[in-house]
């Protein structure tokens, strides 16, 4: 007997150019490109795992602009969201204050049993590093959160992040 659970609305959060749209993408379509367009509004994709011999697990991922305007648009893909990513990159600290923006955002409005991933990105630029891997690793454990850090351009832990999450996911009956 197999099992195929629908992720309602996964979303993808965080702040401008941290690399949602790529991290989505290295997910979805295994590509990476450098010249990626902002997301305007929101984009729809899906993208199915197996996550043991009898269950998989199909992603359906809002794509959700960052921008202040689409600000109230994104309250309106994360209301019925089970699981979500809060994004920030590596290289810019003030991309992780945007992450606690969502984070706080979502705890409000989203489903109490939501399953949030805080994702620090481009993993591949190391030498730039501005936040620590303990620094967001305590932050993330404070607001019992998974953290996961990865490269959408390397490719470096995309899939694994989404099957982290995908197996903290309810069973559905
Ligand atoms: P979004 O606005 O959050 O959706 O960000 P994008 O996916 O459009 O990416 C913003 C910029 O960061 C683009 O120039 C990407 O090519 C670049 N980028 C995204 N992910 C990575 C990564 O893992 N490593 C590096 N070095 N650049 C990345």
């Amino acid at each position: 007997m197999s099992n195929t659970l629908s992720t309602d609305f996964a979303n993808v959060l965080g702040e401008s150019a941290v690399g949602k749209s790529s991290i989505v993408h290295r997910f979805v379509k295994d590509s990476f490109t450098d010249s990626r367009e902002s997301t305007i509004g929101a984009a729809f994709l899906t993208q199915t795992i197996q996550i043991d011999t009898n269950t998989t697990v199909k992603f359906e991922i809002w794509d959700t602009a960052g921008q202040e305007r689409y600000r109230s648009l994104a309250s309106m893909y994360y209301r019925n969201a089970q699981a979500a990513l809060v994004v920030f990159d590596i290289t810019q600290e003030l991309s992780l204050d945007k992450a606690k923006y969502w984070i706080k955002e979502l705890q409000k409005q989203a489903n109490s049993d939501i399953v949030i991933a805080l994702v620090g990105n481009k993993l591949d630029l190391e030498e730039e590093r501005k936040i620590s891997k303990d620094e967001a690793q305590a932050f993330a454990n404070e607001l019992g959160l998974m953290y996961a850090e990865v490269s959408a351009k390397t490719g470096e832990n995309v899939k694994d992040c989404f099957r982290d999450i995908a197996l903290k996911l309810p069973l559905e009956e």
